[in-house]
């Protein structure tokens, strides 16, 4: 597959960007935010099973449901970090091929694109292990700019990923663009509990566990304090799909999952 860098929306000195709960110049987020994950990367497949109680992985795969994988599909899976759901995809598309096995058909593929190089290199030896090896390629890259061409992948997925990202707007434009006609395009991110009470609830484990999780398990609070400050201003459910539609895509719609400590976003390029 070939790749193409095209040019990012560079911020100039004066934007202004959140970086959790502290405002930093836009230009600054990238290098802050892949400073978090080169410093959780080795322990991060372990952090989201203790934090979340392994429930990350149902949250996935409710996401893999709602793409529905087929056979001689192309998943790009942006800020795919340590790979989950590029393997959780590679996986049900094989499933389906063996179930049409009748049928001539070429096995589906996957680009994990990650900002941070350390997140690719953590999940490398399990592409090995699954002999992904040939139809799963790693690359570095930013979302605001994707090094793949117009109109090339089926499905784009990011999960965990947006509320990271800089220039927000010009990520989802770039994730329409990268899609075929007819692609698919589903969001998996923390979103906001849909009770007050549960939203209390959550706040109270969120602020007082997982930052001291994270510093018994990786050595880092403030990586972890950012992942609760940063979930907390990510916007609204339906903020989100209002951002969604604005960039292009149609039939734009969500579920939440867990009462809303997370929620699925889908699109369609139409
Ligand atoms: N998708 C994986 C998952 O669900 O387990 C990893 C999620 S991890 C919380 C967030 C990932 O987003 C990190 O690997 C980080 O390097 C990546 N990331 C942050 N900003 C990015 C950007 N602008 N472009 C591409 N990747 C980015």
């Amino acid at each position: 597959m070939p790749l193409i860098m095209t040019k990012p929306s560079e911020p100039s000195g004066r934007d202004k960007a959140s970086f959790g709960f502290r405002t930093v110049d836009a230009v600054e987020k990238e290098g802050l935010v892949r400073d978090v994950f080169d410093s959780v990367a080795s322990q991060y497949d372990l952090m989201n099973d203790l934090m979340s109680g392994g429930v990350h992985r149902i949250w996935k795969s409710v996401l893999v449901d709602r793409i529905d994988p087929q056979p001689e599909q192309t998943l790009l899976d942006m800020a795919g970090g340590t790979g989950d759901v590029a393997h959780a995809f590679l996986r049900r598309a094989d499933e389906r091929e063996r179930l049409n096995a009748d049928r001539p058909t070429h096995s589906a593929e996957a680009v994990i694109c990650d900002i941070n190089h350390e997140m690719l290199r953590a999940g490398r030896s399990r592409d090995t292990a699954e002999g992904y090896e040939d139809r799963l390629i790693r690359v570095t890259g930013n979302g605001e700019c994707i090094p793949l061409p117009d109109q090339s992948v089926d499905t784009y997925t990011i999960s965990f990923g947006i509320r990271n990202v800089t220039n927000i707007p010009a990520a989802l434009r770039e994730a329409r663009r990268v899609l075929k006609f007819g692609g698919r395009f589903a969001c998996l991110e923390f979103s906001h509990p849909v009770t007050e009470g549960f939203q209390r609830l959550y706040d109270t484990y969120s602020f007082n566990v997982i930052p001291w999780l994270g510093e018994q398990v990786t050595g880092d609070r403030d990586s972890y304090q950012y992942l609760v400050e940063s979930i907390r201003q990510f916007p609204l459910q339906d903020a989100f799909a209002q951002m969604i539609s604005e960039a292009g895509f149609s039939k734009v719609r969500y579920e939440n999952l867990t009462g809303g400590i997370a929620a699925i976003h889908l699109g369609w390029r139409l």
